[in-house]
């Protein structure tokens, strides 16, 4: 018997826990195959049918008929001197957004540390939120990626990294995670579920510009870690370096952050300043900063600006930062500042541009951003 088209077998990948179920109702089995399912997808990286023992072999036959296993392929995988990976996975046409014919790629970058292994994921090619000092701006919106593309980073990384754990996952990658909502909370889901990746809830972080409606959705769909990329302590700067806030100012953004914790006097937002020389570094910005956190279960984690080619910007000097870092400590607010890594492999944070065929920008002005929950 030949194989149905690829165009009607269903992609596994990528299917929480709900969508295999719904997969395998509708084909007729009993709904537990959704859990061997995802077992050997994601947790034994068994991509053939023909491989999963437990499931009968005449669903097993059946399976290559109506479903496939389709991930991303691996083009290129590179190793820093001080011990960060980055992979390059390079995609089908698909998913949707503006140039969503464009297949493209998207980097994945892996950071050891002594007490845990963070992999940093993209969830967008490009990104439409043009924040002037993000490298992945300069290539505006090319699109959407699919939870299956997401899961995939994790999934290459688990296998090449193997013993080598994944402890935490962060949305710092390529992308507005919240502005391609519903298929990053899928793909949460799947990295979250025991029979998943199996991580631990607060291990995983969202890191947003600020798209307040979909800060609230994500509080009450799943729960996970919130960072929130704040740069700037007033709405005139903060208006310039991320222009979302022209649309969700700072009062509105606390506010969010605010309703976030609420539902756990445990929980706390990672507030992102990156440091930008003479721009937004100076001992002012710092006492206005620390007033506007003080009283806020948060931490703040300052980011050296990590210069990219034509950019404007410089990185603020060291001195400059820990004297910023000073303040903000004398006031009482946790700080800590980010190692930069992977330098050398154009790993480090605001430098994955992947590479994508199509370079005409698609910028904020001309797409409108998803925004109404
Ligand atoms: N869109 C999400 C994820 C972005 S990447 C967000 O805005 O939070 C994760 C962090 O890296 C963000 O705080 C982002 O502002 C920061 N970043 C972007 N470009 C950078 C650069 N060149 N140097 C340092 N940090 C940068």
């Amino acid at each position: 018997m030949t194989d149905a088209p690829a165009a009607i077998r269903q992609n596994l990948f990528g299917l929480d826990r709900a969508g295999l179920e719904a997969f395998a109702v509708q084909a007729g089995e009993p709904a537990f195959r959704a859990k061997q399912l995802m077992t050997w997808l994601y947790r034994k990286q068994v991509t053939n049918f023909a491989d999963m023992t437990d499931i009968s072999k005449v669903f097993r036959a059946r399976l290559p008929e109506i479903a496939q296993v389709r991930l991303p392929t691996l083009e290129a995988e590179q190793t820093s001197a001080d011990g960060t990976r980055k992979w390059v996975l390079r995609l089908d046409a698909g998913g949707d957004g503006p140039a969503s014919k464009v297949g493209g790629a998207i980097e994945t970058v892996y950071i050891p540390e002594a007490n845990r292994g963070t992999l940093c994921i993209s969830s967008q090619v490009g990104c439409a939120l043009d924040c002037a000092f993000c490298s992945t701006a300069q290539q505006g919106l090319q699109r959407n990626l699919t939870a299956a593309e997401i899961v995939s980073q994790v999934w290459f990384a688990q296998r090449t990294l193997g013993d080598a754990r994944i402890s935490n996952v962060v949305f710092m990658g390529m992308g507005e995670p919240l502005a391609n909502y519903a298929e990053v909370v899928t793909a949460i889901r799947v990295l979250q579920d025991d029979l998943g990746f199996g991580l631990s809830k607060r291990r995983v972080t969202v890191s947003t510009s600020g798209l307040v409606p979909f800060m609230d959705r994500l509080a009450s769909d799943v729960d996970i870690a919130l960072a929130v990329s704040l740069h700037a302590p007033t709405d005139p700067l903060r208006d310039e370096l991320v222009p979302i806030n022209r649309k969700y100012p700072i009062a509105e953004l606390m506010a969010a952050c605010d309703r976030y914790v609420q539902r756990d006097r445990k929980m706390h937002v990672t507030y992102e300043y990156v440091m930008l020389d003479g721009v937004n570094d100076g001992i002012e910005q710092a006492r206005a900063l620390a007033r506007l956190l003080k009283n806020r279960p948060a931490k703040v984690n300052l980011i050296p600006f990590n210069p990219f080619p034509d950019t404007r910007f410089a990185r603020s000097p060291a001195d400059r930062i820990k004297r910023f870092s000073d303040v903000l400590r004398a006031q009482g607010v946790l700080t800590t500042t980010r190692r930069t890594r992977g330098d050398d492999i154009d790993a480090a944070c605001g430098q994955l541009v992947g590479r994508v065929a199509n370079r005409q920008r698609n910028r904020l002005s001309n797409i409108p951003v998803q925004v109404a929950p």
